[in-house]
């Protein structure tokens, strides 16, 4: 575990559509996570079907290919202390329903195929999907809370 991990979160489409990026945005920042990427971006369908390759085959894929590409998504890199499985306990459960109140999903989502939020599941996808999203690299700066966030 290091205070450099660092993980990938995108608002989906849905998310953008119903104004919650300065929400999610908010929590992160909260939680006391370092943002060193950010972006609007509109996908296509062949960059998604990298981002989800590993889920080729399943059922949903199309569906879901055809959603992440229905509108402009907030890519993202956070960058602390356990970044990653941090992140996912922030987001929830891959399904709204069974997301705790408190969870990104479990206060603003219902529907699996519409859960607002993607998050890296480990430090291995991370910089995976970093590399994939963020060719140009992410943002080195200081920040001056650091030793009031980390021991
Ligand atoms: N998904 C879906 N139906 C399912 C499972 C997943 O529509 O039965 C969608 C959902 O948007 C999910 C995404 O596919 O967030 C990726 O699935 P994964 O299992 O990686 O869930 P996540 O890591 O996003 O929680
Ligand atoms: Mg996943």
């Amino acid at each position: 575990m290091s205070t450099t991990e660092r993980t990938y979160i995108m608002i989906k489409p849905d998310g953008v559509q119903r104004g919650l990026v300065g929400k999610i945005i908010q929590r992160f920042e909260e939680r006391g996570f370092k943002l060193i990427a950010l972006k609007l971006v509109q996908s296509t369908e062949e960059h998604l079907e990298k981002h989800y390759a590993d889920l080729k085959g399943k059922p949903f894929f199309p569906g879901l290919i055809k959603y992440m590409a229905s509108g402009p998504v907030v890519a993202m890199v956070w960058q602390g202390l356990d970044a990653v499985k941090t992140g996912r306990v922030m987001l929830g459960a891959t399904n709204p329903l069974a997301s705790p109140i408190g969870s990104i999903r479990g206060d603003y989502a219902l529907a699996v195929g519409r859960n607002i939020i993607h998050g890296s599941d480990s430090v291995e996808s991370a910089e995976k999907e970093i590399a994939l999203w963020f060719p140009e690299g992410t943002v080195q700066y200081a920040s001056a809370l650091e030793s009031w966030i980390f021991e």
